[in-house]
């Protein structure tokens, strides 16, 4: 079996393809300019993680934008979600402030990507 992937590490977008074995372990991998190309491709097919980018209501203003301090596994994204749809910020609000602590006890915070007075 074949899986192509559009690399999303950099913005050269190369063409990815990995050829699985039987018993789905990773036979080859094609397609990549870089060795970051060739990890992402590892990593995309073993354990896809993902920056979660997204906004948080506000007591009094507008939507806060927020994201993941770090990547998650792909997998909680919709759970990310409602945890961050479930929140709410005081303002005033500064980048870096953490909304969420450790969410889905990944490791990662929710954290504010913009100034709010
Ligand atoms: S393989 Fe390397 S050059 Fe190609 S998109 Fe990925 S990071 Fe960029």
């Amino acid at each position: 079996m074949t899986r192509n992937l559009t690399c999303i590490v950099c913005p050269r977008g190369c063409q990815l393809q990995v050829e699985f074995a039987a018993n789905g372990a990773i036979e080859n991998i094609e397609g990549f300019t870089c060795p970051r190309g060739k990890q992402y491709a590892i990593d995309e097919c073993t354990h896809p993680m993902r920056t979660v980018t997204s906004t948080v209501r506000a007591m009094g203003g507008e939507p806060v934008p927020v994201k993941t301090s770090r990547t998650i596994p792909k997998e909680l994204i919709f759970a990310c979600m409602d945890a961050i749809n479930a929140a709410t910020v005081t303002l005033p609000v500064h980048i870096g402030d953490v909304v969420i602590a450790n969410v889905l006890d990944t490791g990662a915070d929710i954290v504010v990507t913009a100034d709010r007075d």
